[in-house]
């Protein structure tokens, strides 16, 4: 992409230690030790004065999250990365980091199940106040922003309603009135989207998704664009004076996931710099067994219809060509006539898993309405898009042929 001239897979697979291994160690060996030892009083002194930088505890820093940091920086081209122990982990922090008690956040009214909770309770405990907003439709937005409003949360495609938000139009309206745009673009990773083409200035990412290389451990990432003047925001003003810049990153660091303790562990770090440099493959040939299944369900009778952003039958179709490159990620849904053929389709499967996550180098299936979103009341349910008819996939790296052919084993009833 854009930020460098050599490609993605590149980047990941070259970027350099931040220091040079004693052994020369080809692949960045996982640092599992809790402490470090210094040479001499003056030395650690000036370590915990912040004169020197050295890792000194695992929970604050460690080489290998480092080197996943340096990795996601370089494939991004970002200001700064911090990586924490999952995606909640990385949502909650930035947005503690960056909202005062008293300031609001206006977000979308479809997230990802822990994050609506977060905001919906654990926020507003906080003094934190929450705004849900429809985030496709500016006008909404514009309206539920006031003077005491600091973020714009939203995803970059929702899941399970796969609708897009027009980002360049909320940053526009973000920039008059001096709001941080915060996305969460798990569904999208980096190899697809460049979320600072598009105006956002905090990226936040699950790296249990796509990067640790098929669902193989929890993290999360904060990746700041270095695009906001931290100095305008209530929250950061003070930290701005000292660290300019990196005030956000400095007051994670050395304040909230220090205290609350979200730490990325060496051996979670070690998966996610092997599942990263082999991503973009993953992504392609997700998106490639996506078309095919589409294809496959416009012609099967069962299918009374589907959603892939990568469909030009999708609504966000062109939206997703631009923000996405066409790769909209390897969510997809589709309806059958009712629960009980859901429940009969799923019964049957044998080679899709039933199970609730995403981006598993697996295919993976559930139904919402009767799992995720068992809790909902039938209004609330249809206000999210929930239908008891639908059946969400995480569409896997698996053969399409193998895929197609467990669907016609199960649709066969
Ligand atoms: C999974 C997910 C999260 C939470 O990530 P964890 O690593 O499970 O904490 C947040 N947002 C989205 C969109 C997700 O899919």
């Amino acid at each position: 992409m854009k930020n460098d001239k050599k490609g993605f897979v590149t980047r990941s697979l070259h970027t350099p230690y931040p220091k040079q291994d004693a052994y020369n160690a080809l692949h960045m060996p996982v640092y599992d030790g809790v402490a470090y030892e210094f040479d001499s009083a003056e030395t650690i002194e000036e370590v915990f004065a912040g004169k020197q930088v050295a890792h000194a505890y695992s929970r604050t820093s460690n080489p290998t999250v480092e080197y996943f940091e340096h990795k996601m920086k370089s494939v991004t081209g970002a200001h700064a990365v911090v990586a924490l122990s999952s995606g909640m982990a990385a949502i909650s922090n930035v947005l503690i980091g960056l909202v005062e008690n008293g300031g609001n956040i206006v977000a979308s009214n479809h997230l990802f199940g822990h994050s609506y909770a977060l905001l919906k309770q654990t926020l507003p405990s906080l003094g934190i106040e929450v705004r849900f907003a429809d985030m496709t439709d500016e006008k909404v937005v514009a309206d539920a922003t006031d003077e005491k409003t600091r973020v714009y949360f939203f995803e970059t495609i929702t899941n399970p309603q796969l609708e897009i938000v027009d980002i360049e139009k909320i940053s526009q309206l973000a920039i008059q009135n001096n709001v941080v745009v915060v996305v969460d673009s798990t569904i999208t990773p980096p190899y697809v989207f460049e979320s600072k083409r598009f105006g956002v200035d905090i990226e936040v990412m699950s790296t249990t998704k796509f990067i640790s290389g098929g669902a193989a451990a929890f993290g999360g990432v904060v990746i700041d664009n270095g695009t906001f003047d931290w100095s305008k925001l209530p929250a950061l003003k003070e930290w701005s004076a000292k660290f300019g810049q990196n005030a956000l990153v400095a007051r994670i660091r050395k304040e909230i996931f220090r205290h609350l303790g979200g730490t990325m562990t060496a051996h979670t770090a070690h998966y996610m710099n092997m599942g990263l440099d082999i991503m973009a493959l993953r992504v392609n040939k997700c998106v490639e067994n996506c078309r095919a299944l589409a294809e496959y369900f416009e012609s099967h009778s069962k299918i009374k219809s589907y959603r892939y952003p990568g469909s030009d039958t999708h609504e966000g179709y062109d939206l997703a060509v631009k923000q996405f490159e066409g790769k909209p990620g390897a969510v997809m849904t589709f309806d059958l006539e009712s629960q009980e053929a859901c429940f009969q389709f799923y019964n049957r499967l044998q080679l899709i898993r039933r199970a609730t996550n995403l981006n598993d180098n697996k295919t993976l299936a559930i139904h919402p309405a009767s799992t995720i979103y068992a809790e909902f009341t039938d209004e609330e349910k249809r206000e999210m898009g929930i239908r008891s008819t639908m059946i969400r996939l995480s569409v896997g790296i698996e053969d399409s042929e193998d895929i197609i052919a467990d669907f016609n084993q199960a649709l066969d009833f």
